[in-house]
């Protein structure tokens, strides 16, 4: 429907260049691309056209478009109760980590010894915090993520040959990534044995021959088979004589009592692993990043394949992983181990702050997520918002993304660092002004 405000809209356009031209852009004129300024007025002209901004709101549509560091990332409070949520970027960095990569992110040592003035092994720091905080590994790699670690071995180990893998460890990990298919795509083949709920130790040794590169163990990290079911461990897996790769995915170096089942690298390495490959930025609760623990003369062949280079990490990422393996919690522990009790307390006050709103503080169940540990429910207290708060939360001037659980709104504070507690309270009673008083709509929009 054209309206006759809109027809006066469009006709009130401004012209481009008088738009770009405002003194209230002058500071953005100086700091910003010229090219990427004008595609933003230009869109903002396309609204003023389509009836959806004012032709005055014009330039202040575009100032609101840049954000002062220039990135459309924002900061978002995880009130969903998920500790490594996919969406949300997995592991939030400890401080330290921060501060090391805002020192990273100018010149930095990253290879170079500064002693002596002579290039030195690039990331020599972060490897060595890898292989100290795991002490059964002989030698260490960090590559681009936990897919990219499977890669090199894969490629290294057995170009042209088979990687034999239980048929039960065949595993998607999200988005339709599967980790067969990443396999076969470097030219190895899959020596698939067992059948999915059981594999014997007789089936794997019945596969080995002359075409063998490796054995390939993978934790299956996002789903539980159970009832008649049978895997070989690592352990058993270790006398057949070729190298074992295991891939715990998770990125824990060493057992984390809150989760008995999951996997981790040390012990997977005392169990006979030759090669481990996990994730940085699931529950070591780093940066994206694919780290390779073990045994010196395999990881060395990793390194001098040419695809190293091109799956490497960059100095932000090592100053970030090095940072956090310093860190005695790490935000992504303290989240994964914080207690109900704690929880509990932590919601009745911020309950208590939020005035005039109904709130009521219940039991919610919180997950490790980022496709670990499926079966593990982290148990916690939420606190429930009265109708329909996700939207408006989500698009305050804080982002909020919380839990919907029927018509309820749970605020879990789970992964919601203390310190960020004003700014929730903030955002809620924000909310909860735009529930009560929507933004005017003009009498002829269409609703
Ligand atoms: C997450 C995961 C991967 C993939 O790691 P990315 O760092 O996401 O590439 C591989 N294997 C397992 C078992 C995983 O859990």
């Amino acid at each position: 429907m054209t309206t006759a405000r809109n027809q006066d809209a469009r006709r009130r356009v401004p012209r481009t260049d008088t738009v770009l031209a405002d003194p209230r852009l002058a500071d953005l004129r100086e700091r910003t691309d010229p090219v990427l300024l004008k595609r933003r007025v230009q869109e903002a002209l396309a609204e003023v056209r389509a009836g959806t901004v004012e032709p005055e709101a014009a330039v202040d549509r575009v100032v609101a478009g840049f954000t002062g560091s220039g990135s459309s990332l924002r900061t978002v409070i995880n009130a969903t109760g998920v500790v490594l949520h996919t969406n949300l970027g997995r592991a939030p960095l400890p401080p330290e980590a921060v501060q090391a990569i805002t020192a990273a992110a100018g010149y930095v040592n990253v290879e170079y010894d500064i002693a002596s003035g002579a290039r030195a092994r690039r990331g020599a720091g972060a490897l060595a915090a890898l292989v100290a905080r795991t002490p059964r590994a002989e030698d260490a790699l960090v590559v681009n993520n936990g897919a990219a670690a499977l890669v090199l071995a894969a490629a290294t180990l057995a170009p042209g040959k088979e990687i034999v893998i239980s048929r039960g460890e065949l595993v998607e990990i999200g988005d339709g990534f599967r980790i067969p298919e990443l396999l076969e795509a470097t030219g190895s083949r899959l020596r698939e044995v067992g059948t999915t709920n059981r594999t014997h130790l007789r089936d794997y040794e019945r596969a080995l021959g002359p075409e063998t590169g490796f054995i390939l163990k993978i934790h299956p990290s996002n789903f539980a088979v159970r009832g008649f079911v049978a895997s070989v461990d690592v352990r058993e897996l270790a006398d057949l004589g070729v190298p074992v790769v295991a891939d715990i995915g998770s990125g824990l170096l060493e057992p984390e009592p809150h989760l008995p089942e999951e996997p981790d690298a040390d012990s997977w390495l005392a169990a006979g692993a030759d090669l481990v490959t996990a994730s940085g930025d699931k529950l070591l609760g780093g940066p994206q990043a694919g780290l390779i623990l073990g045994r010196h003369d395999l990881v060395q062949q990793l390194r001098r394949n040419p695809l190293a280079r091109a799956l490497r990490v960059d100095k932000l990422t090592l100053a970030a992983l090095e940072s956090t393996l310093t860190v005695r919690l790490t935000p992504t522990r303290a989240a994964l181990t914080a207690d109900a009790e704690t929880l509990r307390r932590r919601a009745h006050e911020v309950a208590g702050r939020l005035i005039g709103i109904h709130t009521e503080v219940v039991p919610s169940v919180g997950l490790v997520g980022g496709g670990g540990a499926p079966e593990r429910e982290l148990a916690g207290w939420a606190i429930a918002l009265p109708g329909d708060f996700a939207e408006p939360l989500r698009l305050g001037t804080t982002c909020v993304v919380a839990r919907k659980v029927g018509d309820r709104t749970l605020l879990d504070l789970r992964c919601v660092p203390a310190d960020s507690e004003d700014e929730l309270v903030e955002a809620v009673l924000d909310a909860s002004r735009a529930i009560d008083h929507p933004p005017e709509r003009h009498p002829d929009e269409p609703h």
